[in-house]
């Protein structure tokens, strides 16, 4: 029998990282002091700092306003006292470069006392700024080598965390990045630029609707993160999977996700340990993490938190990721973040849910009881609707990779098309409102469940349409199309900025109309429907999976931009530049280094699944098709010899068109062009080496085939 199809027979006690077997009682004694146990938190610093700092460094927190240097010597000297009584013996400025996931260097706090003693040292200027190597970042042309200096700046609006690892613990403190001519390096800066753009026109706003106290306006984000789990044997012996993340090979296996048997079935023991770990694990990190279930393919997953302010949560979004992966591998399981993993069978995406709220906890998207009632939640909605139709581009260009070009559009996630699902109700609400009718509350009746026994429900503001890439789920949207392996800071970004965009434009028709003497009522209603009538064509309440809709959306005159080549000049087009420059967010130059980091991405990214894919075929499936040939002639069964035979030619004339792919590049061509090239070249030819492989597994001999198999990948849990 091959190796990989012995599974696993892990314990519930080797499940437990230091091999102790803690029971369940010990884990709920443990859980309630877990929540931020390594973070430095608002409770820590209000402890352990003086309180004047205390209250300086928190009303840079909560007003948005910029850091006094001079607390930097107090807050670092509680840090490190703090971290070093936890076991830190370094720390490292956290911070995410341009590669999407998040990047380290390592500093000890000891340093030598002069006596031959070490001494533990952090000062305040350690603490607020670190000079990593900027020249291997990526920085899209932001840095020419001689200017290779790159900052890291402490971001004190996100709390430093510790940590763990058997052999010590690490003092992570998040940062910017940026360049030593202050450009943005990092997914950060902007992020928080965005938002601050956003706070800045949302509170001028509510003040025409009578709030004189809100100070400052959070986005708010939480991500619905999908994810596989697989057998790390598998893992290890798919050297597609170790080099790209996804199964470059694979024939679909008799049984997929057709019998419905896995969404929300119970959780298999081994998986629910890794879970449990890994929550525990991102607990003390003070990562509010909520719900786990199964998600539709099988050994899919998915995790969501409670949501946070958006810097937070996209901070925390990339320690979920990165937990996620680290103790899967102590379970024997590896943790596929992978937009597509295996073809054929659903894929990975990321849902972002997305809302503003003030500083007094009001949530500007929550419609309260009757939605025609509550003017400002109209406003406000309003204001996305625009935004997104207006830049809907953008913002489909702000989920754009290569991994998403197997997902959207494929009848499993939403179409590249972007459009706004608003529910029955609200759309109600807007239509009588663009068409100058009176408004009659629609009736928020209760769900009945038909059973005395089950309480009433209130009723969702309108059905779910699960197929729409921008939903209105209540009190908040859901931004569908994110990839599984994305970063929240760039389509939150975007989102942010777009909107505080919209605010502004309509904040400004309704000062005029107040100003002109009209009641606040009839003026909202007035500039709600113009731009309601002007923007309509992006709301779609229909399946958004059907070929119908892509026609309609034609009509409609929306974008269609299927492919990330499509997609990703968007992130430079005039209109772009336009709104991310005049809300200070990204400079031209900023966008444009961003543009050419991702289209790099792109093209780098299919070049190394391409010549993995003709480095497996050629050396690992010909081979064992040839070993099957052989053995078919030595037996002398014709039929069975004039069955494979053509396959191993056709195998052999695949690989070699692939090989020819993957060297005939444009001459000096665009990066565009190079992409462009990617996509319609070197995608296909390794599709048609993937396709006749694909047969050849149904058919080569069980003990030849070389790779592990979807059935095996997926089903052993
Ligand atoms: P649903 O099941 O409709 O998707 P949930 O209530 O389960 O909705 O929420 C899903 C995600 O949305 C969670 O991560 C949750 O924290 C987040 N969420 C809820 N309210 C908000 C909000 N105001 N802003 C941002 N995210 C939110
Ligand atoms: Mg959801």
């Amino acid at each position: 029998m091959p190796p990989r199809l012995r599974q696993q027979n892990v314990t519930a006690a080797q499940w437990n990282a230091n091999g102790e077997a803690l029971g369940a009682s010990d884990l709920t004694v443990a859980a309630n002091n877990l929540f931020g146990a390594n973070v430095f938190s608002v409770a820590v610093q209000r402890q352990r700092l003086s309180k004047d700092v205390f209250r300086r460094l928190n009303e840079t927190l909560h007003r948005g306003e910029p850091l006094d240097l001079s607390l930097a010597d107090g807050v670092a000297q509680a840090m490190k006292e703090w971290a070093l009584e936890r076991g830190a013996t370094h720390y490292t400025h956290w911070f995410q470069p341009l590669t999407g996931s998040t990047a380290e260097k390592h500093d000890s706090f000891y340093g030598p006392a002069g006596d031959g003693a070490a001494i533990a040292d952090f000062s305040g200027s350690e603490l607020i700024q670190g000079e990593p190597d900027a020249s291997s970042f990526p920085t899209g042309g932001i840095r020419a080598t001689f200017e290779a200096r790159g900052y890291t700046a402490w971001d004190p609006t996100s709390p430093a965390f510790i940590l763990e690892n058997p052999n010590g613990a690490l003092l992570c403190i998040p940062t910017a990045f940026v360049s030593w001519t202050g450009e943005a390096l990092d997914h950060k800066i902007p992020l928080l630029r965005s938002m601050d753009a956003l706070s800045r026109s949302a509170v001028k706003a509510v003040r025409l609707f009578g709030d004189e106290t809100a100070q400052r306006v959070f986005t708010t984000v939480g991500a619905e993160q999908e994810y596989f789990f697989i057998d790390e044997q598998y893992y290890f012996e798919r050297p597609d999977l170790v080099t790209t993340g996804r199964t470059l090979f694979g024939a679909k296996p008799p049984k997929g996700h057709e019998l419905d048997d896995h969404y929300f079935g119970s959780i298999p023991d081994r998986i629910l340990a890794c879970m449990l770990e890994t929550e525990r694990e991102l607990q003390k990190l003070g990562v509010p993490v909520k719900t786990r279930h199964n998600e539709v393919a099988p050994n899919q997953y998915e995790v969501a938190p409670i949501f946070e302010n958006s810097n937070v949560g996209s901070d925390h979004q990339q320690l979920t990721m990165q937990m996620m992966q680290n103790v899967a591998r102590r379970y024997g399981l590896i943790c596929l973040l992978h937009e597509k993993p295996f073809a054929g069978v659903n894929g990975s995406g990321k849902h972002n849910n997305w809302s503003m709220g003030t500083d007094t906890g009001v949530n500007l998207l929550d419609p309260g009881a009757t939605p025609s009632d509550n003017l400002q939640f109209l406003f406000f909605c309003a204001a996305v609707i625009q935004a997104v139709d207006r830049h809907q581009e953008l913002l489909r260009a702000s989920v754009a990779n290569a991994g998403q070009d197997h997902r959207l559009g494929a009848n499993e996630a939403p179409p590249a098309i972007i459009s706004i699902f608003l529910g029955a109700e609200l759309e109600k609400a807007f239509d009588a409102i663009a068409s100058g009718g009176t408004l009659e509350d629609t009736d928020r009746s209760a769900l009945g469940m038909g059973t005395p026994t089950l309480p009433p429900l209130p009723k969702h503001g309108g059905d779910r349409n699960r197929t729409s890439p921008f939903a209105f789920t209540g009190n908040k949207f859901e931004f569908r199309a994110l990839g599984s392996s994305m970063s929240l800071a760039l389509p939150n970004t975007v989102l942010n900025t777009i909107v505080a965009e919209a605010i502004d434009h309509l904040a400004s028709e309704l000062e005029q109309a107040l100003e002109g003497g009209a009641g606040l009522e009839d003026a909202v209603t007035d500039v709600v429907a113009r731009s309601y009538r002007d923007h309509r064509r992006v709301c779609f309440m229909g399946d958004n999976y059907g070929e119908a809709w892509h026609q309609e959306a034609e009509q409609r005159g929306l974008a269609n931009l299927r492919t990330t080549p499509d997609a990703l000049p968007w992130l430079v087009h005039e209109r772009t530049v336009g709104v991310f420059g005049a809300y200070g967010v990204l400079s031209e130059r900023e966008l444009e280094s961003r543009y050419e980091v991702l289209v790099e991405q792109y093209f780098t990214q299919i070049n190394i699944e391409a010549e993995t894919a003709a480095m497996i075929a050629r050396t690992m499936l010909l081979p064992a098709a040839v070993r099957h040939l052989a053995a078919l002639q030595a037996a002398g069964i014709e039929a069975l010899i004039e069955e494979v035979r053509p396959l191993v030619e056709e195998l052999h004339f695949a690989i070699g068109k692939l090989g020819a792919a993957n060297t005939e590049h444009p001459e000096g061509a665009e990066p565009l062009d190079e992409a462009i090239y990617m996509r319609d070249h070197v995608v296909v030819a390794m599709d048609e080496v993937r396709d006749v492989a694909d047969r050849l597994e149904g058919i080569v001999a069980d003990d030849l085939w070389p790779l592990p198999r979807y059935a095996e990948m997926l089903f052993i849990k």
